[in-house]
C-alpha cells in the first residue's frame, strides 16, 4: 500500500468532518440554512422545509428576506449588513416568516458567519416559537382585559399558602407591584383588620368543591380605603392539594355609585312621605264629602286611590331598602300561626275575583317572628306572580312542614326566569329586564324579602326555568331563630 502523504491525510479528515457536519445539518430538528455572501440560500435542512412548507428547490436560490414579514425586513437587512460589511461575527433577532399556505411563523434567528477556503458563508438557525408567541399574546390580552375591568385572577394553595396570580393582583389589593412575593397571609392582611379576620376564617374552613364570595375593604397607602370583591372556587390540585381559584375585583366605583343612589333614595323617600300622607288624607276627605250618587267623582277617587297605593308601595320599598342597608330594620317578634298569616294576606286577592290563590296546607304551625314582615314577603311573591305572569289566573301558595322548618312557596306558571339571571334576583336593584321592561318596579322587593327572611334565620330562593313558571320559596325555622338582630 502506498504511504499516505500529509496532504492526503488532511483531505481525508476534511471530507470526514464535512460529512459529519452535513449529517448533523440534515438531521437536526432546528430549521437551518446556509447562505453565501450574496445572502442567497445554498442549502436548507428538512426542518426548514417543514417549517415553511416549501420544497428545497423552491427555497434554495432565494433569500430568506423573500419569506420575511414586511415589518422585520429593514432590521434584518441592517443586521446582515453589519455582519457582512462590518466584521460582526454573528447576529440574533426575532422575526416572522410567511409560510407557503399563508400562515405566519415566529422564529428566533441566529446567524453566524464562517470561512470555508477563501469564501465566506453564513449558517442560520431559525428557532420556531410561534406557540410561545401566541401564548404570550393571549396572556397579554387577558392581562389587558383584566386591567380594564379592575380585576385579577389568582390560584391559592391553601396547604402551603402559595399564591400565583395575574399581573394586576397587587394593584387591586393596594400593594406595590415591586413588593415581595405574595402569600396567602399577605393577601389576607391587605384587608382591614375586621375583614382580614373574617377572610382568614373563611379560608381555613373551605370544604372541597365549595365556593367563596367575599366583599371587604383594603387600605391603600396615600389613597385610603377601597372595596374589593373576592370570588373563588375550590378545585383539587396535584397530589390532592387544596387549591382555591378565583378573581379579585376593585368594586369601589360600583360601591360609590350605590352609595350615591342610597343617599338620594333615603332623602327622596323621606321627603315624599309627608305629601303622600296629606294626599291620602285629602282623598279620604273627598270621598266622605262627595255627592252620594256622583258615579264619575267616585270613579276618579278610586282611580286616584289605586295610584296612590302603588306610589305608597314604591316609597315603602325605598324606605325599607335604605333601612336594611343601614342595618336598621328591627323585627317585632311574636308567636303567630304561619298558615293563618298566609291566608290573611291572600284573602283580598281572592275577594277581587280576578286571580285565584289556592293555598295548599294541612298544618298549623306557630312561628316566632315578625308576622307583618313575613306577610310582606308573601305579598311581594304573590304581587310579582300577578305582575310578571298576568295571563295565568291561578297562583298556588304552598305551606309544607319540613320537620324543623316550615317552607312557604308561591308558584305561578308564567314566563319563568333563566337560570343565570335567577341567581341575582335577590340582589339590590336587580331587574331581569331593566331597560325594556313593561312592568314598573325598582328591583327592591326580593332584596327586602331576602333580608327579612335572613333575619329570621331562614332561607329564600327561586326554582324557575325560562318558559316554565316560577316557584319563589322561603323557609322559617320552627325553633326560636338564632339570628336576632
Ligand atoms: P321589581 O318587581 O320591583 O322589579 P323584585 O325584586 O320584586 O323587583 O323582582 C326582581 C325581578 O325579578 C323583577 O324585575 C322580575 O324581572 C323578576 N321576577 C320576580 N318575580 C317574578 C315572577 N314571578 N316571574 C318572572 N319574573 C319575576
Amino acid at each position: 500500500m502506498e504511504p499516505v502523504t500529509p496532504e492526503e491525510d488532511y483531505q481525508a479528515k476534511y471530507m470526514q468532518s464535512e460529512e459529519r457536519f452535513r449529517k448533523i445539518f440534515s438531521l437536526t430538528s432546528a430549521a437551518t440554512k446556509i447562505i453565501d455572501e450574496n445572502l442567497v440560500i445554498l442549502e436548507v435542512n428538512d426542518a426548514l422545509t417543514d417549517l415553511l412548507g416549501y420544497t428545497k428547490e423552491e427555497i434554495c436560490g432565494k433569500k430568506i428576506l423573500d419569506f420575511a414579514c414586511k415589518q422585520y425586513i429593514e432590521s434584518w437587512e441592517n443586521l446582515q449588513h453589519q455582519m457582512w460589511s462590518h466584521g460582526k461575527p454573528f447576529f440574533k433577532l426575532e422575526a416572522c416568516l410567511k409560510k407557503k399556505n399563508g400562515d405566519l411563523v415566529w422564529v428566533h434567528v441566529t446567524t453566524i458567519v464562517y470561512i470555508d477556503g477563501d469564501k465566506r458563508f453564513a449558517y442560520t438557525v431559525l428557532d420556531d416559537y410561534t406557540f410561545m408567541k401566541s401564548y404570550q399574546e393571549s396572556e397579554k390580552r387577558l392581562n389587558m382585559s383584566l386591567k380594564y375591568s379592575r380585576m385579577a385572577v389568582f390560584e391559592i394553595n391553601l396547604d402551603n399558602g402559595e399564591v400565583m396570580h395575574s399581573e394586576g393582583l397587587k394593584e387591586v389589593i393596594g400593594l406595590n407591584a415591586d413588593q415581595d412575593k405574595l402569600d396567602v397571609e399577605g393577601l389576607v392582611n391587605s384587608f382591614i383588620a375586621e375583614d382580614a379576620v373574617e377572610l382568614r376564617a373563611l379560608f381555613s374552613h373551605l370544604p372541597e368543591e365549595s365556593s367563596i364570595d367575599f366583599v371587604g375593604q383594603v387600605d391603600v397607602e396615600h389613597s385610603g380605603l377601597k372595596w374589593v370583591h373576592l370570588q373563588g372556587r375550590m378545585e383539587p390540585g396535584e397530589n390532592n392539594a387544596k387549591k382555591l381559584l378565583g378573581t379579585v375585583q376593585d368594586i369601589s366605583k360600583e360601591k360609590q355609585a350605590d352609595q350615591h343612589k342610597d343617599d338620594f333614595i333615603s332623602i327622596a323617600s323621606h321627603e315624599l312621605r309627608t305629601p303622600i300622607t296629606i294626599l291620602s288624607g285629602t282623598l279620604q276627605l273627598l270621598d266622605r264629602i262627595k255627592p252620594k250618587d256622583d258615579v264619575k267623582v267616585s270613579g276618579l277617587i278610586d282611580q286616584a286611590n289605586k295610584s296612590l297605593k302603588k306610589v305608597t308601595i314604591l316609597i315603602e320599598d325605598l324606605l325599607n331598602a335604605s333601612k336594611m342597608n343601614e342595618g336598621q330594620l328591627h323585627l317585632n317578634k311574636n308567636l303567630f300561626n304561619i298558615v293563618e298569616a298566609v291566608n290573611e294576606c291572600c284573602a283580598h286577592i281572592n275577594r277581587e275575583g280576578i286571580y285565584k290563590i289556592q293555598v295548599e296546607e294541612n298544618l298549623s304551625i306557630n312561628i316566632y317572628g315578625d308576622a307583618d314582615r313575613i306577610q310582606q314577603v308573601i305579598i311581594n311573591f304573590v304581587n310579582n306572580a300577578i305582575k310578571y305572569a298576568p295571563d295565568e289566573k291561578l297562583i298556588s301558595v304552598k305551606a309544607v312542614d319540613q320537620g324543623d322548618a316550615v317552607r312557604i312557596s308561591v308558584i305561578d306558571s308564567g314566563p319563568g326566569i333563566d337560570h343565570e339571571k335567577a341567581a341575582h334576583l335577590f340582589d339590590r336593584y336587580y331587574r331581569v329586564d331593566s331597560k325594556g321592561s313593561q312592568y314598573s318596579g325598582l328591583g327592591l322587593g326580593l332584596y327586602i324579602s331576602a333580608e327579612i327572611i335572613k333575619k329570621h334565620g331562614g332561607e329564600i330562593g327561586v326554582t324557575s326555568e325560562n318558559g316554565n313558571g316560577s316557584e319563589f320559596w322561603f323557609t322559617l325555622p320552627k325553633q326560636n331563630p338564632i339570628i336576632e338582630i
